[in-house]
């Protein structure tokens, strides 16, 4: 009896029994291939998972599979068992997770092969004698397919003025042929492009310490920004590409940092593959299988590329750790850089998480010395670390968000002829639109929100659930037509800008401005043409950029975070806060950063600007620490929701009954909750979630295991969406 155990991409945390497909050679299918079924009446591809012997369902009533789509398994073992680990360790669907973890062709069921690229080549016996006298084009065509004994493709050769029918003639006359290329990498061309840069003491420790590790290796490069992060990243891929190993990168946004992904192709005379959102399903399968088999040597991606194959994996690089990017916020919640941690343990390679602000996570895993922690505290180059200033502006009337000693530091730095940023962490033109006589704000009826007012094009916006309507005329409530704008956004700081530096160029960089594709490339032209000009945006101007000309960074809003009800908020704060500083002075000109804040006197802000990340994270960890929250525990939230207010909360507290009489708690797992999430009504539906925590991963996950396998049961559970978020990002 042989039975095909299934992982079936389907929401249902189960796998799926079917008989071989009829007359098939059972003997040599192993796990991880995938398989065609048969799914209601739909045909979906499978994942073999085990065969087996037995079904508890009766045999009679199992179906055959329809088709066996691979001889070898897609994954290689330590992929296809990463993922599966992880399935489990989130919570997720096995047979949607396994999905995730293969391009989209291959979900769909195409080939696991990549694309046949045809060229075109004279044939061994071709001569331009044995053509016409008079076929001059023929020759011709005949001589350039013999310059090009490796081929040509059929697109070059049209460029070159000749058509396809004349192609086909010549085939016709048994003088060229197409034939199909595999493109190979000549392995013994150096592997630099140009020279690496010669690094300073502390790059070189960092670097010695990389290239010495041996085995699995979890590294924290923990380096301000402008500290040649990268140049140590640079110089240890060169050393695993010279033992014939490849290297996995990934970054937090590829499209806001084509910097980055610059740097290691200017570098390296190897192939390199970058996983972006904007390939086809066709490339993203052709690249994918590049890295698989060997030929790609470098990989740079975002979070999804933690599942590209690698044939000789040499190190994983997580750059810019902290960025809360990693982790998927919906559907398969995982953290791209914790399953780094655990693929390079499956791998036996070195995974280096680098940051200038470290997660509290990370840090507390190198404290234990889980990982080797190596530090670079200066800049690399002449750059010197900006000075950094707390600007109070209580009683301070400010014009669009910006008090008028900023104004006039703005107006000095210009006239120096250098560059100037201005942060501010909200898009649009207000964050809020209020009448003037009863003190009414437009609000999403779907969210507990307000609408953001956008004047270009004119609209009101929600952040939060996307809706957009006209701006209206008059007050909703009293019906005065007295509605005024309170607060700034973006849009607003770059008018009143532009009022006050008419000869200035403001560009505005946020997710409005980048939508067009190569708006942000252009952007970063003018920026690097080096006059004078201001920059106003959100935190995409915090991600990995090098302006070298900006030398007075300025921060509006950033202290809002500092009591937000999230306990991850400070940290964020933090960390927001020093990358976007980071972005001043980076070249030969030192810079200066200033903080618009109320609240000045704040002793973590304080900290922060005038000890650093190191003693702010410190004290941070020890606060966490007192009050038992991660790293000293782990979470899990189980989220619901709901048409109708109540009914969320009232499923969990059901829930939360259930199991507490139906099952002894493991040691140390708490509930807490339920309660209303801090914005209840988001998108229409009302939502509630219950928190569960405890000292032991294990014990957690017994009873996050028990969970799952109840709500899948329970009927109620129709009536809600419910997800469980393991380790979750936000709390709310
Ligand atoms: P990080 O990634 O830590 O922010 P980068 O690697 O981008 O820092 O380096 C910042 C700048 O310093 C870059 O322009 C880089 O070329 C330069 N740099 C890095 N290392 C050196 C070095 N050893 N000598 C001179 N310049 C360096
Ligand atoms: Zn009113
Ligand atoms: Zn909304």
């Amino acid at each position: 009896m042989v039975i095909l155990r299934l992982a079936i991409p389907t929401p249902m945390r189960r796998s799926f029994d079917y008989l071989p497909p009829q007359g098939i050679d059972c003997s040599n299918l192993t796990p991880g291939i995938r398989v065609k079924v048969p799914f209601g009446n739909r045909e979906l591809v499978g994942i073999l998972l085990e065969i087996a012997n037995h079904s508890e369902f009766p045999v009679h009533k199992l179906k055959p599979a329809l088709e066996v789509l691979d001889e070898t398994p897609p994954l290689p073992t330590h992929l296809f068992e990463l993922a599966r680990w992880s399935a489990s360790y989130y919570q997720h669907p096995v047979g949607d997770a396994l999905a995730q973890a293969l391009p989209v062709l291959l979900r769909k069921g195409s080939p696991c092969e990549r694309a046949h690229e045809h060229l075109w080549r004279a044939t061994c016996d071709a001569s331009p004698e044995q053509l016409g006298k008079t076929a001059h084009k023929q020759r011709e065509l005949l001589s350039a397919l013999i310059e090009h004994p490796q081929g040509i493709s059929s697109d070059a050769l049209r460029a070159e003025g000749y058509n396809t029918q004349l192609l086909k003639t010549l085939v016709e006359k048994g003088q060229a042929e197409s034939f199909v290329h595999h493109p190979t990498h000549d392995t013994h061309a150096d592997i630099l492009h140009e020279a690496p840069l010669t690094l300073n003491t502390q790059q070189a420790a960092a670097l010695d310490a990389l290239n010495r590790c041996e085995g699995f290796a979890p590294v924290l490069l923990e380096g301000i920004t402008g500290s040649g992060k990268t140049e140590v990243y640079l110089q240890a891929i060169e050393k695993q590409l010279r033992e014939g190993k490849q290297a996995l990168v990934l970054v937090p946004e590829i499209g806001l940092t084509p910097q980055t992904v610059t740097r290691f192709k200017t570098r390296f005379q190897v192939p390199v593959v970058v996983l972006h959102s904007n390939l086809s399903d066709r490339q993203r399968l052709d690249a994918w299988l590049q890295a698989r088999d060997g030929d790609a040597r470098i990989v740079i991606g975002t979070r999804s590329a933690i599942f590209t194959p690698l044939k000789n994996p040499g190190i994983i690089i997580v750059d810019e750790e902290h960025d809360p990017s990693f982790k998927q916020q919906d559907g398969y919640r995982y953290s791209a850089r914790d399953l780094a941690i655990a693929r390079a343990q499956r791998e036996k390679i070195a995974v280096v998480l680098g940051s200038a602000t470290p997660s509290l996570e990370t840090l507390h895993n190198a404290q234990q010395l889980r990982y080797q922690w190596l530090r670079i505290t200066e800049r690399a180059g002449n750059a010197s670390a900006p000075r950094f200033e707390l600007l109070d502006v209580k009683h301070q009337p400010l014009q669009a968000g910006l008090s008028a000693s900023l104004i006039e530091k703005i107006r000095t730095t210009l006239n120096s002829g250098t560059q100037v940023l201005v942060f501010i962490n909200r898009r649009g033109f207000a964050p809020t639109l209020s009448c003037h006589d009863c003190g009414w704000i437009a609000d999403c009826n779907r969210c507990d929100a307000h609408m953001t007012l956008h004047r270009n094009p004119p609209h009101l916006h929600c952040h939060h659930c996307d809706k957009q309507t006209p701006i209206p005329m008059r007050c909703g409530d009293c019906g005065s037509d007295q509605l005024q704008p309170i607060g700034a956004g973006t849009e607003r700081t770059e008018d009143s800008l532009k009022r006050l530096f008419p000869d200035t160029p403001v560009l505005r960089i946020d997710r409005d401005t980048t939508q067009r594709k190569d708006a942000m490339a252009q952007m970063m032209k003018q920026i690097h043409t080096g006059e004078p000009c201001i920059l106003v945006g959100t935190q995409m101007l915090a991600k990995g950029h090098h302006f070298p000309k900006v030398t007075l960074v300025a921060i509006l809003n950033a202290d809002s975070g500092l009591f937000s009800a999230d306990f991850r908020g400070m940290e964020r704060t933090a960390q927001l806060v020093l990358q976007v500083a980071g972005r001043a002075g980076r070249a030969d000109h030192p810079g200066e950063v200033i903080m618009q804040t109320y609240h000045a006197d704040h002793p973590t802000l304080q900290h922060l600007v005038h000890q650093g990340y190191a003693t702010f994270a410190q004290q941070e960890l020890a606060q966490r620490q007192q009050a038992q929250l991660p790293p000293y525990i782990h979470y899990a939230l189980l989220r619901a929701e709901a048409n109708g207010s109540g009914r969320a909360e009232a499923f969990l507290a059901a829930v939360r009954e259930q199991l507490e009489s139906d099952i002894l708690l493991p040691s140390g797992v708490q509930w807490l909750g339920p309660f209303p999430s801090p914005m209840e009504k988001r998108a229409g539906m009302h939502r509630a979630q219950l928190l569960i925590q405890g000292h032991n991963r294990r014990n957690l996950h017994q009873l996050l295991h028990t969970l799952t396998h109840f709500l899948e049961q329970n009927r109620e559970t129709r009536k809600v969406r419910w997800s469980i978020d393991v380790d979750p990002a936000d709390t709310f």
